[in-house]
């Protein structure tokens, strides 16, 4: 490693990352039946990587996902955006970091909106932090509706997301998060709803848009094939602990750890190449 790669801050960063889910709470019982869905991670992401989350079902990756966009609050840790802690930011620095950092869920069909066009639904981020007009906006949605291959975008413009396949409506979910420009995007197993040819359409345009805007991606997947066809770095989680992490070639060439190597064993069908 050079001595400018040691010194370059990361991105994203985590201290000690704990968090638990309490189920059943009451005042008798408190901490009765808790889930420890991360355990005391630590990671670092580095500006302009995309890089993988591999896990199981259940092993934490939608919990970490999360705790990065501030859907939810760690138990304990530090996460840091660019070197400085996220965990209380309010007012005016909270929605500086909303706009920096955006997440693409899993499931098309429930992250969007069925009652509002795909226009309302990529334009709303733009209202809530009141850039542009009506004019510049529209404008501003069909040029992202192009970006993500809905063109022409006046086609795709006053559609709702009952009329498009699932690849379309995760391109329309992609548009939302890249509309103000973020640095940052998690993307949580986003073609695990697609058969394999639309899936990989869509691993493009995550790699596309992240080479256009310079972005950083949080791949979330529990397909290391996929983890490392997308990515430069990965991190393997199991259980909500990170049992290794590296250049992903390397990683799956050679697994340091059992579960990785299991994860391999039960995932023959390594059919994507670079
Ligand atoms: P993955 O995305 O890897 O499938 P998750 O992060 O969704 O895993 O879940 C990790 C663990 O935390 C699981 O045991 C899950 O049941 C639990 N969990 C996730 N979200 C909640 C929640 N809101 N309340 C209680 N338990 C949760
Ligand atoms: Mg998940």
């Amino acid at each position: 490693m050079t001595e400018k790669q040691n010194t370059k801050t990361a991105i994203i960063e985590l201290n000690g990352v704990t968090k638990e889910y309490c189920l059943n709470q009451t005042f008798f019982s408190k901490g009765d039946s808790c889930i420890i869905a991360m355990n005391n991670i630590n990671l670092k992401i580095q500006k302009g990587e995309i890089f993988g989350l591999v896990g199981q079902s259940g092993s934490g990756k939608t919990t970490l996902g999360r705790l990065l966009v501030k859907l939810e609050e760690p138990t304990k840790g530090i996460i840091k955006l660019n070197g400085m802690p996220i965990n209380k930011l309010q007012g005016k620095k909270l929605k500086e970091f909303r706009s920096k950092v955006q997440m693409i869920f899993q499931d098309p069909y429930q992250s969007l909106n069925p009652h509002l066009s795909i226009a309302q639904t990529i334009v709303e981020p733009l209202i809530v932090n009141k850039i542009g007009n009506n004019r510049t906006r529209r404008e501003k949605v069909i040029e992202t509706l192009e970006i993500v291959g809905l063109s022409p975008g006046e086609e795709f413009y006053h559609r709702y997301p009952h009329q498009l396949s699932g690849g379309q409506r995760q391109r329309v979910a992609v548009a939302r998060a890249i509309i103000l420009g973020p640095e940052f995007i998690v993307a949580d197993e986003p073609t695990s709803m697609m058969d394999a040819t639309i899936a990989i359409q869509l691993f493009q345009l995550l790699l596309d848009i992240r080479k256009k805007f310079k972005m950083t991606i949080l791949f979330i997947t529990h397909n290391l094939a996929a983890a490392r066809y997308m990515c430069n770095q990965i991190a393997v989680i199991h259980n909500g602990v990170i049992v290794e992490t590296g250049m992903a070639d390397i990683v799956i060439q050679d697994p340091q750890h059992a579960y990785t190597r299991k994860l391999i064993q039960a995932q023959p069908g390594f059919n994507f190449k670079k």
